[in-house]
């Protein structure tokens, strides 16, 4: 009876079912991350940023993400850019949960992070962080963050879903006028 190697472990069944499975899933997973669809969330300034990434100088359809949803059934990645107000939360939750899994939500800016600005003693109006109503898979900090920010958050989502980086961090360049600042 010939002896079992012992620096070539032997590929069981199961193993074999793992990786034709996980080949197709790695494939299909590059794919989803390289077409995400946001959904708009915009609540205050930091939509204007959000807006930027959008046009040419920014252009997130570089990277797979132009396609702006205004419906959640089209979307899966929300990004909250603002501040959340309590009257604003249940709808908020309810646009998430009407979302088709696997989702993702960035919470771009101080204020969908932790309020903000608007945290003070006996604050009533804002949700102090859009992680005490869904799950958010990157923070993105700035009041607002710049357009960058937003890239690297994408970026950061992608890697996520792929397990690997696929871009390199994204240049903050001087914007018109700021030249030499
Ligand atoms: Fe506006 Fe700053 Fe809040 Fe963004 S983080 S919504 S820029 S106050």
């Amino acid at each position: 009876m010939a002896e079992e190697s012992v620096l070539r472990p032997a590929v069981t069944d199961q193993d074999k079912a793992l990786i034709s499975w996980s080949l197709p899933q790695k494939i299909f997973d590059v794919a989803r991350a390289m077409s995400l669809w946001p959904m708009t969330f915009g609540l205050a300034c930091c939509a204007i940023e959000m807006m930027a990434v959008g046009m040419a100088r920014f252009d997130i359809s570089r990277f797979g993400a132009e396609v702006f949803r205004p419906s959640p059934r089209q979307s899966d990645l929300m990004i909250v850019a603002g501040t959340v107000s309590n009257k604003m939360a249940p709808a908020l939750v309810r646009l998430y949960e009407q979302m088709p899994a696997p989702k993702y939500v960035m919470a771009l800016g101080n204020c969908a992070i932790a309020g903000g600005p608007f945290v003070f003693k006996d604050q009533y109006g804002i949700v102090e962080g859009v992680d005490k109503l869904v799950p958010v898979d990157v923070y993105v900090p700035g009041c607002p963050p710049r357009p960058e920010g937003l890239l690297e958050g994408l970026f950061q989502i992608q890697e996520k879903m792929t397990g690997r980086r696929w871009w390199p961090e994204a240049p903050i360049e001087p914007g018109p006028g700021e030249a030499g600042k």
